[in-house]
């Protein structure tokens, strides 16, 4: 009997090991059940299975409804020409104060010393010209707008024959002035000179010699009050 009964747990035990103990691979074992997966897919389908809590801010908010008060007081607003008083009120307050507008070109604003406008051949007081033909400017100019030639005289003094500018190549940078040993070249404050045409804006030596006999006061007194910067 008692023979008979440990038979049949052996048995039984023999035939359960292969499912129990039957050699699985790591992937087998870390794989999720048909069950499992089938679960995870109808949840994560559901509306509302990864729905994120969102709290939205509007950029204007909705207006409210009109009060009777408001209508009121619109309606009074209209009949009474508020506004329109209002208005009126402001442009004579306006006409009193001081005007920040200029009447140009009758009327001109102060400029800088250092303003970078037409540019001017200087001379000296006895009248001979400035420039001694050594074309520093003309090596600097970094638009090539600048042309010189030049020749020794009979006093054996060196000058220019030619000296030509194109202001529409120039950038105004101001280098040819900074460059100038004799402060001969210099860009005056003179800033109104649009042309109609392309030539007219090509300065050669005796335009620029005569913006400079017209603005040497005027060009003189930048440079002293410049002198200690330069
Ligand atoms: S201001 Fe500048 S770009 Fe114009 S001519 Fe002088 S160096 Fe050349
Ligand atoms: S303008 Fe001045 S920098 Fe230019 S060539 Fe004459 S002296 Fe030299």
């Amino acid at each position: 009997m008692l023979a008979s009964r440990l038979l049949a747990r052996a048995s039984v035990a023999i035939a359960a090991r292969p499912a129990a103990a039957a050699p699985t691979s790591a992937s087998s074992a870390a794989a999720p059940s048909v069950a499992a997966i089938r679960s995870y897919s109808a949840r994560s389908l559901r509306p509302s299975a990864h729905r994120e809590e969102v709290s939205t801010t509007y950029a204007t908010p909705i207006p409210e409804p009109t009060s009777w008060r408001q209508i009121v007081d619109n309606n009074a607003s209209t009949l009474f020409f508020s506004e329109l008083f209002g208005g009126m009120r402001l442009t004579l307050d306006y006409f009193f104060r001081p005007k920040a507008t200029l009447h140009y070109p009758f009327e001109k604003g102060p400029l800088s010393p250092r303003f970078r406008g037409e540019h001017a051949l200087r001379r000296y007081p006895s009248g001979e010209e400035r420039c001694i033909a050594c074309k520093l400017c003309e090596a600097i100019c970094p638009a090539m707008a600048i042309t010189i030639e030049a020749e020794p005289r009979a006093d054996g003094s060196r000058r220019t024959t030619r000296y030509d500018i194109d202001l529409t190549k120039c950038i105004y940078c101001g280098f040819c002035q900074e460059a100038c040993p004799v402060d001969a070249i210099v860009e005056g404050p003179n800033f109104e000179y649009a042309t109609e045409t392309h030539e007219e804006l090509l300065a050669n030596k005796d335009k620029l010699l005569s913006n400079g006999d017209k603005w040497e006061p005027e060009l003189a007194a930048n440079l002293q009050s410049e002198y200690l910067y330069r």
